[in-house]
């Protein structure tokens, strides 16, 4: 039977830590990203593509401040829309790439702007958390909360930095463009950096909105409606720990929702790295998923078949496995 799988990349997959940010260092890592999606096709899985932006969507952040005295800048969904059309390039052109001369039963990548719908309501838009773009003097900080009502924090030392709400994802508003995609053997890349907020407001028209939507828990949201089997989260760690980095660290192989919330409430998963991913995890499988996958790029079809990473199922498939 072949199974529907719904990968989300992790910033690793485009930029590596340490690197400038160059497009030639960007696109060498999507290359072997994209060699890690042909091998997922080539072993029979069916496959939809989600990925983070942070660094990228930071960088034309940065672009649109620093050229505002040129042009006009633009809001955050807007720049977070230009980060998915070059992201979603890149890994289009790569995959492409990658593809030739393989025999791939017709795969034909290809790259949807995807605007998520989030609650107006949602408790985040009174508690903006999220840091982005990039860091400023206190003095300057302090005149962007007066003159345009940012909300900026101090960030460990290194400055100030604005904080944007992260409100939950609730529905990805090109579903079923996606799903008509995915029916006719697109590889679709969808959702990148956890989608473009947007609002639908009572007359039910949609506006975007100054957010940003975590990628873990949108790619759960991508894999819950397009009736994917498999949620894989692939990252730069092989699996997830608890004491992760402690003398007494221990990865884990197979395990259930209902450990990881356990692992949660003990303060295992840092906040806005492992704890996202292990909420959407839980979710996917308590949503209905079969399994869900945290585990490292470049072992991504190893983890696939459940050779390695951290498997997560319901506590009825668990007993099933062991
Ligand atoms: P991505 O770009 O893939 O989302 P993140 O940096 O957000 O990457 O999350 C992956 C990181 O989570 C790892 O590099 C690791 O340092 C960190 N991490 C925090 N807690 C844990 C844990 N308990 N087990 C494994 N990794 C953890
Ligand atoms: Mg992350």
């Amino acid at each position: 039977m072949t199974e529907k799988v719904v990968v989300a990349l992790g910033g690793n997959a485009i930029l590596q830590s340490g690197q400038e940010g160059t497009f030639e260092e960007q696109m060498e890592n999507v290359q072997s990203t994209a060699m890690q999606i042909v091998r997922m096709l080539e072993a029979g899985y069916e496959v939809v593509v989600t990925h983070g932006n942070g660094p990228q969507v930071g960088a034309i952040l940065i672009q649109n401040e620093a050229g505002s005295n040129l042009v006009p800048p633009m809001p955050m969904d807007v720049c977070g829309a230009e980060s998915q059309g070059m992201i979603g390039y890149m890994l289009c052109q790569a995959l492409k790439n990658c593809m030739l001369g393989k025999k791939l039963k017709g795969w034909e990548p290809c790259c949807v702007v995807t605007q998520v719908e989030v609650d107006p309501d949602d408790p985040a838009f009174v508690n903006p958390t999220k840091p982005v773009g990039p860091f400023y003097t206190a003095e300057e900080a302090e005149k962007r909360m007066i003159e345009k009502g940012e909300v900026w924090i101090e960030d460990s030392g290194r400055g100030w930095r604005r904080v944007v709400p992260s409100p939950d994802p609730k529905h990805i508003v090109e579903i079923e463009g996606i799903r008509h995609l995915f029916d006719e053997r697109f590889l679709v890349i969808a959702c990148g950096g956890g989608g473009i907020p947007v609002i639908k407001k009572k007359d039910g028209t949609y506006q975007g909105v100054e957010a940003v939507i975590d990628k873990d828990l949108a790619g759960e949201r991508l894999a819950q409606e397009v009736g994917a089997d498999i949620f894989m989260i692939l990252t730069d760690v092989p699996k997830v720990a608890i004491n992760f980095k402690k003398p007494s660290e221990k990865w884990l192989d197979v395990v259930t929702p209902e450990e990881l919330r356990a692992y949660e409430a003990e303060g295992h998963f840092k906040t806005g790295s492992m704890e996202p991913k292990v909420k959407a995890v839980i979710r996917f499988i308590e949503n209905g998923g079969k399994r869900a996958i945290i585990a490292k790029l470049d072992s991504a079809l190893e983890a696939l078949k459940g050779e390695t990473g951290t498997q997560i199922v319901s506590v009825k498939e668990k007993s099933s496995i062991l």
